[in-house]
């Protein structure tokens, strides 16, 4: 790593990284300390994490203990030796950390993106020697994420690291946020001396993909890894589908991962950032005919109800031209056009006629589909 910033030289983690484990949420002082105590014996963890104070997408949902888990989190450093660190979203949880001694905060991915918060934090923990890393925001925004660091180390907060912990994605994806691997990479090359650590567990959102994620962050040169970890992940709190147990962990972490291979892994992450857009892009097309051949349900009630053919040749006309030269702006032979949308007119026709057959036999008013 080009700048350990010193805090706990020399790293225990995997392959000379850091690694920050624990669970997404403190829930009690036994789960704190029972998942603590498993974590420091496997000599592989630099950092213990928990989150004292949750940011939740719904005000019903669990919001983290609060200040008390402070305590429980110096009681995990004091057995264990292991370094603390929580996630801070205001001036008073910035103040509460300092008071109790964590070695490390950071600031989650729904708080990064508010330039004002971000700064009230740097100027509550600039001078105190305390270290501070920075989630990507939820939009996959580099300049949004950079900036956030540049306000910290320049109100005064030296020890400033990145996470990467998945973006928002329009699209279905498998991972609950897409990795766009390209953004921390690049961050990387805009801030050679950043350490930029990734935390597979929110890329995931299914523990069955971490260890996966884990081997293609070991492939790219992140300095560390932050993995959530739960005595009892199916009743944790918060995010148990994504926590693995103590023993999952360490199995994991005993894995010979494969180092890393530049050439191989710049073409793997190409080919899985194309491959995610084109997943994208054809969950789009499905869509849109989905969408298409409802209208066309509802279109046939109107041609009923006013006794108009099915079939109108000019309205007809006017889609393939129309179609084939939207193509042709956009390179696409117009005999694929053509042959493309007959298919889809032809489907509608038959989504029409189905309606009309249907509306024959109940008798009925139809349905329109919607
Ligand atoms: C967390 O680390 O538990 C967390 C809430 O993360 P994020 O801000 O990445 O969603
Ligand atoms: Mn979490």
């Amino acid at each position: 790593m080009k700048n350990s910033n010193d805090i706990r030289p020399p790293v225990n983690g995997k392959a000379g990284r850091i690694v920050i484990a624990g669970p997404c949420s403190a829930e009690s002082p036994r789960q704190m300390m029972e998942t603590a105590r498993v974590l420091a014996a496997s000599g592989q963890v630099d950092f213990f994490r928990a989150g004292v104070w949750k940011p939740r997408t719904s005000p019903g949902s669990f919001q983290g203990v609060g200040s008390r888990a402070l305590k429980w989190l110096q009681e995990v450093k004091q057995e264990t030796g292991l370094a603390i660190c929580t996630e801070v979203g205001s001036v008073q949880h910035a103040v509460e950390s300092l008071d109790h001694g964590l070695d490390m905060v950071w600031i989650g991915a729904r708080t990064v993106s508010n330039p004002f918060v971000v700064q009230e934090i740097a100027d509550v923990l600039k001078g105190s020697g305390i270290h501070v890393m920075v989630k990507n925001p939820m939009a996959p925004d580099l300049d949004l994420w950079a900036g956030s660091i540049q306000r910290l180390r320049q109100s005064g907060t030296e020890k400033v690291w990145a996470i990467h912990r998945g973006f928002f994605y329009w699209a279905r994806s498998v991972f609950r946020n897409h990795p766009w691997w390209h953004l921390p990479m690049e961050l990387k090359a805009r801030m050679p001396d950043l350490p930029v650590i990734c935390d597979p567990s929110h890329i995931a959102g299914d523990r069955r993909l971490v260890p996966m994620l884990v081997q293609r962050a070991m492939e790219m040169p992140f300095d560390g890894l932050m993995i959530e970890v739960h005595p009892d992940p199916d009743k944790a709190l918060s995010d148990a589908s994504q926590q693995l147990t103590p023993a999952a962990f360490l199995q994991m972490m005993s894995h010979n991962f494969r180092k890393q291979n530049p050439g191989k892994e710049k073409q793997n992450r190409v080919l899985d950032e194309l491959r995610a857009e084109i997943d994208g892009i054809d969950q789009l097309l499905v869509w849109a005919l989905s969408k298409r051949m409802k209208l066309a349900g509802e279109i046939a009630g109107i041609k009923r109800r006013h006794r108009m053919a099915l079939h109108q040749p000019g309205r007809w006309e006017q889609v393939i031209q129309k179609v084939t030269s939207l193509g042709q702006e956009g390179g696409l032979r117009s005999d694929f056009i053509t042959k493309l949308f007959e298919d889809i007119h032809h489907e509608s026709l038959s989504v029409q006629q189905r309606q009309k057959q249907q509306r024959i036999i109940s008798g009925n008013r139809p349905t329109f589909v919607r």
